[in-house]
């Protein structure tokens, strides 16, 4: 079983002690790669750091998160923007290019505080994604709506993306999918006893639509849901995902790491 976390916080604090250990479970569990996305500044330089100690397998993606959107958001934004230009067009290593923006997004779930700052940081950060024509990572709660509205103004000219954690219903998903070159990221939610997330795949989304994440260190699935996430735990995610499309766990991985190579194109292996 070969598989891609596209989605995973692994050069947070709560992988300081063991991050080794975890790159080892993650290997042996049959990842063969793992996306990294930042959420502000100092953590695009984490992120870079960690792709460089895991040349063969860590991918950087370098943004800001719409809850780190905050007064200071234009220095953020212009810091990120520097740094991302200069490691696309002068990368150390190749480890070290970025392969998509992200995560960006909006995000009104806590608080709508910096509403008009989330919108236009989001709307500068695709203008980005088309310049530099990366796929996006998109985190987007309570505002599915205006993130939609800013995404078809550019459908246009982006290359693609992933609508990040996807837990809606079948309206929210047929309208995300109707950008045909975006895919819905799926993990640990879809194991949740309450979720309705099953039938809401197998009912209005193909397998060949979607990727899978951990969003580690957070969304463990069923059975370790409460524990501290990591790539490894992905597995139980493809044997939901095996029952809810009626196919065999293979398939599942076959089809997702397309997925990922027709989003992700070249930039990994
Ligand atoms: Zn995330």
């Amino acid at each position: 079983m070969n598989y891609i976390d596209t989605h995973c916080h692994l050069d947070g604090e709560e992988f300081a002690q063991d991050r080794d250990a975890v790159v080892q479970r993650a290997r042996e569990a049959g990842c063969t790669q793992i996306f990294l996305p930042a959420i502000d500044v100092a953590s695009c330089r984490t992120v870079l750091d960690v792709c460089a100690q895991y040349p063969d397998y860590c991918r950087p993606i370098l943004g800001l998160h719409p809850e780190e959107v905050r007064a200071d958001w234009r220095d953020q934004l212009l810091a990120i923007r520097n740094l991302l230009l200069a490691v696309s067009q002068e990368p150390k290593a190749k480890s070290q290019k970025p392969i998509a923006i992200g995560e960006v997004g909006l995000d009104y779930y806590w608080s709508r505080e910096f509403e008009q700052e989330q919108l236009e940081a989001f709307e500068e950060q695709v203008r980005w994604a088309v310049e530099l024509q990366l796929p996006l990572i998109i985190h987007c709660r309570k505002a599915q709506n205006e993130m939609v509205h800013i995404i078809k103004k550019y459908a246009h000219d982006l290359p693609g993306g992933v609508f990040h954690c996807f837990t809606g219903n079948e309206q929210e998903a047929r309208q995300l999918l109707e950008f045909p070159q975006f895919v819905l990221g799926i993990g640990g939610v879809l194991t949740f006893k309450k979720s309705h997330l099953p039938e809401t795949l197998a009912a209005a989304v193909p397998l060949d639509r979607i990727v899978l994440e951990t969003d580690a260190p957070y969304m463990a699935p069923v059975p370790l849901r409460g524990q501290r996430n990591e790539s490894a735990f992905i597995r139980h995610v493809i044997t939901r995902l095996a029952e809810a499309y009626g196919v065999s766990e293979e398939e599942i991985c076959r089809q997702t790491n397309a997925n990922v190579q027709k989003v992700f194109g070249g930039m990994c292996k």
